[in-house]
């Protein structure tokens, strides 16, 4: 007999969520997570004396129905707070965008262009619709297409109308501006540049795309869904608190998790899952392992292609991963100069996808998109475009370079900044791979693009958590209702677990 109901793979959100849910529902759980703390992309650790940071992710909120449905505002979970987004311009000016649509918002926008002023409460609302459909939509359990059965389809049919209800006026506007670039997007609504390209920024947070690129108008709404607006949710006291209180909240509901534990395999009877091997060798039996570790990682090195079809083994191979996102965090002796929000740099449309621009050529780009949040004396910089696979360089030599780029770059907007560092600690896209087991850098877990949205993530006719290997399933960012801090991607797998089960 096995000890454990459910093993899980990773301590990240996702699967914390997942294993959640499933000890909510009388499972004896066991999470193993390879590094010594939990919460995966959303860790707040120290580099040193006064230097703790949210090490990569600035902020974020589980939805809503996650923190009622887990009950973690009694596990130590803490409200979080929505900050503005301010774009910050060479020539001292400054643009401010916040959902409220406040006066100081609506003046702010105003110096740029009047009629966008008046234009702002419309889109907001706008926003906010086309987000709530896709929260819907990420709720809803996909069909394994192209064999949709009516059980499948039912749920199909009340997303639908929850599309209809919108109007249908706006729900033609929310599925004409999926495919569409957040360029195209913006340009319906806003006369400004500066306006445009704050907007857009919004939409490349994270991925491997330009304000230009087809479908980013899809990635405007998932990012303002998952933060709420164009700002950031910070948490109270660090983003690792989230994972604290889903730690908390899983013993409480008696599952165990085990740090500094790698699972090296999976291991499987006769094609069904019986099993883990650790790194170390030590073999655990449960009778359902979940992986919150991205799909290529979990199916091609802890399952392995030999055991795996042909044809999905190449799906698998081809899921695209193009982590291009770095970190810079700054210590500094606190007379940084930052104003309060979530600070960016996007000065115009051209400058943000020239950023992305050099993605493309396989260089870190030399006048990047910024965001940059201060937490004390830290300063956290988000930098894009810097990817994986450079083309000429090695990223050890690179690390140097990108420091310099960040560094020079915030200064041209911050000019407190640079007299102000004591100590500097980058984590390239090498760094996420290798410290973070982010395959290629990628935070996503695949890149969130139409060809890998809904029924297509993390592959076609594999949208419902399951894998070739029975009871095997997939509940990470990769998977269907990820992309981001929401949980979203947990809870719907461990529902197709205890569906299967
Ligand atoms: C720079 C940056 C900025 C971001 N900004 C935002 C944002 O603004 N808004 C937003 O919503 N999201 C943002 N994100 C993304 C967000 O943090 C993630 O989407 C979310 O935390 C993913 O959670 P997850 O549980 O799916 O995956 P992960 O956090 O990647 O967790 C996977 C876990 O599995 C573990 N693991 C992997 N392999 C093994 C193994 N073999 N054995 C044991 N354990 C294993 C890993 O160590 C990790 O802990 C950002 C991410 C980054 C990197």
């Amino acid at each position: 007999m096995a000890e454990y109901d459910v093993i899980v793979i990773g301590a990240g959100l996702n699967s914390l969520v997942a294993a959640n849910y499933l000890g909510k529902a009388g499972k004896k759980v066991l999470v193993l997570e390879r590094r010594a703390l939990a919460g995966g992309q959303a860790v707040t650790e120290s580099f040193g004396d006064g230097f703790q940071v949210d090490a990569l992710h600035a902020g974020g909120q589980l939805r809503p129905d996650i923190v009622a449905h887990l009950d973690l505002a009694r596990h130590g979970l803490p409200a979080s707070t929505s900050e503005p987004m301010i774009s910050l311009l060479a020539d001292g000016r400054q643009l401010r965008l916040s959902t409220d649509a406040d006066n100081e918002t609506l003046a702010s926008i105003g110096a740029f262009s009047k009629r966008d002023a008046e234009r702002w409460p419309d889109f907001v609302a706008f926003m906010n619709q086309a987000a709530s459909f896709l929260d819907a939509a990420y709720r809803t359990p996909m069909p394994r297409l192209p064999h949709v059965s009516l059980a499948e389809g039912m749920p199909l049919a009340r997303l639908g109308l929850s599309l209809r209800r919108l109007g249908s006026r706006t729900m033609f506007r929310v599925i004409r501006a999926l495919p569409m670039s957040a360029l195209e997007l913006t340009e319906e609504w806003f006369e400004s540049d500066v306006v445009r390209a704050a907007i857009g920024s919004v939409a490349v947070h994270g991925a491997t795309l330009g304000p230009m690129s087809a479908g980013s108008g899809y990635a405007l709404m998932h990012n303002w869904l998952n933060r709420g607006g164009p700002g950031h949710a910070r948490v109270e006291g660090g983003v690792g608190r989230i994972a604290d209180a889903l730690v908390a909240a899983l013993k409480a509901r008696g599952g165990q998790v085990r740090m500094s534990a790698p699972v090296r395999k999976v291991l499987a009877d006769d094609q069904r899952a019986c099993g883990v091997r650790l790194a170390s060798g030590e073999e655990i039996a449960a009778p359902i392992i979940i992986s919150g570790a991205d799909p290529r990682h979990t199916l091609l090195d802890l399952v392995g292609a030999p055991d795996l079809p042909p044809e999905f083994v190449w799906a698998t191979q081809s899921i695209k991963m193009r982590g291009s996102v770095a970190k810079v965090h700054l210590l500094t002796d606190g007379a940084h100069g930052l104003p309060n929000g979530a600070l960016v740099v996007a000065p115009s449309v051209r400058y943000v996808e020239r950023a992305y621009d050099a993605a493309k050529y396989g260089q870190t780009s030399p006048e990047p998109y910024l965001e940059i949040t201060a937490n004390g004396r830290v300063v956290s910089i988000h930098f894009q475009f810097a990817p994986y696979s450079l083309r000429e360089r090695e990223w050890s030599q690179e690390r140097a370079v990108l420091e310099r780029i960040a560094i020079d770059t915030a200064a041209s907007v911050l000019p407190q900044l640079k007299s102000s560092i004591r100590e500097i600690r980058s984590l390239t896209p090498l760094d996420l791979e290798q410290t973070y087991g982010l395959t290629e850098g990628d935070l996503n877990h695949g890149q969130l693009i139409l060809d890998q949205m809904l029924f297509l993530r993390p592959m076609p006719g594999w949208s419902t958590h399951k894998t070739p290997i029975h009871n095997l399933y997939l509940c990470g960012n990769g998977v269907h209702g990820g992309g981001g801090i929401s949980g979203g991607a947990g809870r719907n797998a461990a529902r197709a677990v205890l569906k299967g089960a």
